[in-house]
């Protein structure tokens, strides 16, 4: 599968706002955008500051796509899936997003980037609902109970990302640092989920 090989803070700072692609660095003030919030590139900071209609959705498609870490053709999956489901395509779209197990894993704090929750993910660190799940995609499902598998609670990955989660500030999460193990308790509501992008205007995007 096609990957994303360049510096991910390039894709932070063409958006002009932290996606948290980085892991720790995200957290410090070595996060590039804490030093230099404009657009990478020799023109970076003379770029014109008007852009059409199409620039803006496209930069918010852009934006939402890369903060979950994914390629064109699986976003655009979830949409097409999103479209289908009864109620607002835009909304539909952020909450399959946020039921995909890998971003679920960096919530709760036991990886501190997507990626990284990927990687523990692949590499068979996690259960749900007491069975091995390998697979970034699977998408939770109210109740669900995720844990880390017993021989992989001393990863210092794991504990070295907890380290920045004092309070479990998500409301449709419960998380137990003890035990290493949190609960999806339900599908977050739009306005709960902090993601700084209109996903509307994806939506008028893919609709032209
Ligand atoms: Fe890099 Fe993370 Fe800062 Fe983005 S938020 S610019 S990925 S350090």
């Amino acid at each position: 599968m096609a990957r994303y090989t360049d510096s991910v803070c390039k894709l932070c700072r063409r958006e002009k706002q932290k996606l948290f692609l980085k892991g720790q660095k995200c957290f410090t003030e070595k996060c590039p955008i804490e030093v230099r919030n404009y657009p990478p590139g020799q023109h970076g900071l003379a770029r014109r500051s008007k852009i059409s209609e199409y620039g803006v959705q496209l930069r918010e498609k852009q934006k939402i796509k890369r903060s979950y870490g994914l390629l064109e053709t699986q976003f655009r999956n979830y949409f097409e899936k999103a479209d289908k489901q009864k109620g607002r395509t835009g909304e539909n779209l952020i909450k399959l997003l946020e039921r995909r197990l890998d971003n679920v894993v960096f919530r709760l704090g036991f990886a501190s980037s997507r990626k990284q929750s990927r990687q523990l993910i692949k590499h068979r660190h996690i259960l749900v609902n007491g069975k091995l799940v390998d697979i970034p995609a699977y998408l939770l499902k109210a109740g669900d109970l995720i844990q880390v598998k017993e021989k992989s609670k001393k990863l210092d990955a794991i504990h070295n990302s907890l380290k920045r989660v004092k309070d479990n500030t998500y409301t449709w999460l419960t998380v137990d640092k003890a035990t290493l193990s949190g609960t999806f308790v339900q599908v977050p509501e739009r306005a709960d989920v902090p993601l700084n992008a209109n996903e509307q205007l994806v939506v008028e995007l893919y609709s032209k």
